[in-house]
C-alpha cells in the first residue's frame, strides 16, 4: 500500500485542516488581536473567587495545589475538563512531584500510568548511536491523570466551570473582572493557561511572530514487531526540501507511539501540516521497518508548537499571570510542556501563595514568578542549529554530523551532562564542558547569524552568572528571617530565579 492511498478518518481530516489553517495564519500573519484585557478604575472588593484558573488541561494542576492552600479557586474551560487520550511521555523525577505536593497517592499515580519502557535510542543517520535509561519513558494518560486530580479540587470545594470560554477581563482596583461567553466573575488573581493560542497571550506579545516553531505529526498504532523500546531523537535521513526530520517513539497503551517532527520558522511558505504528514506516512515503513498495512492505526496526532525569544512571557498587566503553554516556559526545543509544567509546579505554587498572601500582585510583583531563565534561552542556539535558515546553502547532513558529534562528547562525559540535556535542562557546566569539544567545522555551516550568536553569548554568560549566584544568595537565608514580608518575598523569587534560571532544579 502507497502512502498516497492512506486514507485519514473524517474526524482527522477535519481536525489536521483546522491546525493546518491556524498554521497558515501565523505565517501569513493577517490577523490583528482582538483587545480582550483592559485597566479600569472599577472598585473590586468582595471577589467571587481569589483565583480564576483559565484552561483546565494543565491548569487544574495548579489550581488544586492553590486550593489545597486554602484558596478559593474556579477553573474556567472553553470545553470539558478532560484530557486527551493519547499519553503524555515524561520521566519519573518529573511525576514524583504529583506525590511530593499531595495532589496524588502512589496508587492513584500507578492507576494513571500506562507505560513504563527502557532503554530509548538516540541516534542519527551515518553517524553516533547511543542508549539512554530513565528519560521520557514513562506514558501517563492525560484523561485518569486530570480526572483523578479534579477529583482532589472538587472534594476540597473547588470550581470547574466547563464549556465556558474567557471572553474579556477588565483589571480594576482589588481585582479582575473576567466575563465568558455566559457569565461575569471576579477573583483576586487570573491565572492563563489557555495554550499556545491564548487570546490573552496573542495580545500580550501584540501579535508578533514566532522566532522558531516545531511541527509535530504523528500516529498510534497496533502492529509493530518491535516495541519494547523507545527513540527520544533518531534521524536517518539528511536534509530534505530544508527540513531535518526527526523522529520520536515510544511503547504506548494502544500499540506504539511515532512522531516526525521538524524545526523551521514561520515564513509564509513553510510546509503545511497535511503536508508532512505525507512525509510521516512516506517514510514511516522505513523508520519502523513495517509496511502501512500492517499497522492498525488507532489515532493521528499533529500539532504546531510556536517559541518566542521573549519568553517566559511576563504579562504587562497586574494581577495576570501566565503558566503552561501560553507562559512559554518550555524550551524551544522540546515539545514536553507538561513535564515543564511539572518541574515549575512546586515553584509556581509557593510563589503564589505567597504573592496572595501579601497581596503583591502588582505587574511588577508577578514578573519575578515568570522570571528570565538563562538555561531556556541559551536553547536557542540549538533550535537554530537544528534547523535550515532560508540563506544557508547545506549539502544535507550537516544537521546529523553536529548532532552526532555534539552527543559523542556529551555521552563520553557521562549521564550527569547528558541526562540534565535530554530533559531540558541545561547546565551551565556540562554546556562548558561540551562545546569546546565539538569540532568547530561541523558547527560554522549551521551557525545562525551574528545579531542571534552575541545574544546567546549573553545568555550563556548569564548562566554562569546565575550558577554562582543560587548557592551565594541561599547561603544568605538565615540573615533574610528579620526582612519585612516584602523583601522576604523578592528575595525568594529572586533565588528561584537563579535556582531554576541555572538548570539547578
Ligand atoms: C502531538 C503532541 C504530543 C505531545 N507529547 C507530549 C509529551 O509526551 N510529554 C509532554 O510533557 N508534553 C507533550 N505534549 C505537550 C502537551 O500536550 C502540552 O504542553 C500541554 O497540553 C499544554 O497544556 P496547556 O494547558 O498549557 O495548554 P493546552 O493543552 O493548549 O490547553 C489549553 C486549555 O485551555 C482551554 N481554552 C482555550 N481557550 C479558552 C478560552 N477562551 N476559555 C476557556 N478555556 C480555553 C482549552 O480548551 C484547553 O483545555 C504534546 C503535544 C502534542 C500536540
Amino acid at each position: 500500500m502507497s502512502f498516497e492511498s492512506i486514507k485519514l478518518p473524517p474526524e482527522t481530516e477535519k481536525a489536521l485542516l483546522q491546525a493546518d489553517s491556524l498554521w497558515e495564519k501565523f505565517r501569513k500573519d493577517n490577523f490583528s488581536p482582538k483587545r480582550v484585557v483592559n485597566s479600569g478604575d472599577i472598585p473590586l472588593r468582595d471577589n467571587d473567587y481569589d483565583v480564576i484558573v483559565c484552561g483546565g488541561n494543565l491548569g487544574i494542576f495548579l489550581a488544586t495545589t492553590l486550593q489545597m492552600k486554602g484558596y478559593k479557586v474556579a477553573v474556567i474551560e472553553k470545553g470539558l475538563l478532560r484530557g486527551r487520550e493519547q499519553e503524555w511521555n515524561i520521566s519519573r523525577k518529573e511525576l514524583n512531584c504529583l506525590l511530593e505536593l499531595g495532589l496524588l497517592t502512589e496508587k492513584e499515580l500507578s492507576e494513571a500510568i500506562y507505560t513504563e519502557y527502557n532503554p530509548a535510542r538516540i541516534g542519527f543517520y551515518k553517524g553516533y548511536h547511543l542508549w539512554v535509561k530513565d528519560v521520557l519513558n514513562i506514558g501517563v494518560s492525560p484523561r485518569i491523570l486530570i480526572a483523578k486530580i479534579r477529583e482532589k479540587f472538587e472534594q476540597l470545594k473547588g470550581v470547574v466551570i466547563e464549556n465556558n470560554s474567557f471572553e474579556n477581563a477588565t483589571v480594576g482596583i482589588g481585582g479582575v473582572e473576567v466575563k465568558t461567553n455566559s457569565q461575569t466573575l471576579t477573583c483576586r488573581l487570573l491565572i492563563d493557561c489557555m495554550g499556545h493560542f491564548s487570546p490573552i497571550v496573542k495580545q500580550a506579545r501584540r501579535n508578533q511572530k514566532p522566532e522558531g516553531v516545531c511541527l509535530v505529526v504523528g500516529s498510534c498504532g497496533k502492529g509493530f514487531k518491535e516495541n519494547e523500546t523507545g527513540d527520544l531523537i533518531y534521524t536517518f535521513t539528511p536534509i530534505i526540501n530544508q527540513y531535518q526530520y526527526f523522529w520520536e517513539a515510544f511503547p504506548a497503551k494502544e500499540g506504539r507511539t511515532t512522531y516526525l517532527f521538524t524545526y523551521t520558522d514561520a515564513k509564509p511558505e513553510r510546509i503545511s501540516l497535511r503536508k508532512l504528514m505525507g512525509e510521516y506516512l512516506r517514510l514511516l515503513p522505513e523508520y519502523q521497518n513495517i509496511a502501512l498495512e500492517e499497522i492498525e492505526f488507532k489515532r493521528f496526532l499533529f500539532g504546531f508548537f510556536p517559541a518566542y525569544y521573549q519568553s517566559p512571557l511576563q504579562m504587562p498587566w497586574d494581577r495576570i499571570i501566565a503558566v503552561g503553554d501560553s507562559s512559554g516556559m518550555q524550551s524551544p526545543v522540546s515539545f514536553g510542556g507538561f513535564a515543564a509544567m511539572l518541574r515549575h509546579l512546586p515553584r509556581l505554587t509557593t510563589a503564589i501563595d505567597e504573592a496572595l498572601q501579601g497581596d503583591y500582585l502588582s505587574c511588577r510583583d508577578l514578573v519575578l514568578i515568570q522570571p528570565y531563565q538563562p538555561n531556556l534561552s541559551v536553547t536557542w542556539l540549538f533550535q537554530k542549529t537544528m534547523m535550515v535558515a532560508d540563506n544557508k546553502r547545506l549539502s544535507g547532513n550537516e544537521i546529523n554530523q553536529l548532532m552526532s558529534a555534539v552527543f559523542q562528547v556529551m555521552a563520553k562525559m557521562g549521564q550527569e551532562v547528558l541526562k540534565p540535556f535530554l530533559q531540558d535542562v541545561i547546565q551551565f557546566a556540562g554546556l562548558t564542558k561540551t562545546l569546546p569539544q565539538v569540532d568547530i567545522r561541523l558547527v560554522l555551516p549551521l551557525l545562525p547569524d551574528f545579531p542571534i550568536l552575541l545574544d546567546w553569548l549573553r545568555h550563556y554568560l548569564n548562566l554562569g552568572i546565575y550558577t554562582g549566584l543560587y548557592p551565594l544568595a541561599s547561603s544568605l537565608k538565615p540573615l533574610t528571617t528579620h526582612l519585612p514580608p516584602r523583601a522576604k518575598y523578592y528575595y525568594q523569587r529572586y533565588l528561584d530565579m537563579w535556582q531554576y534560571g541555572s538548570g539547578i532544579a
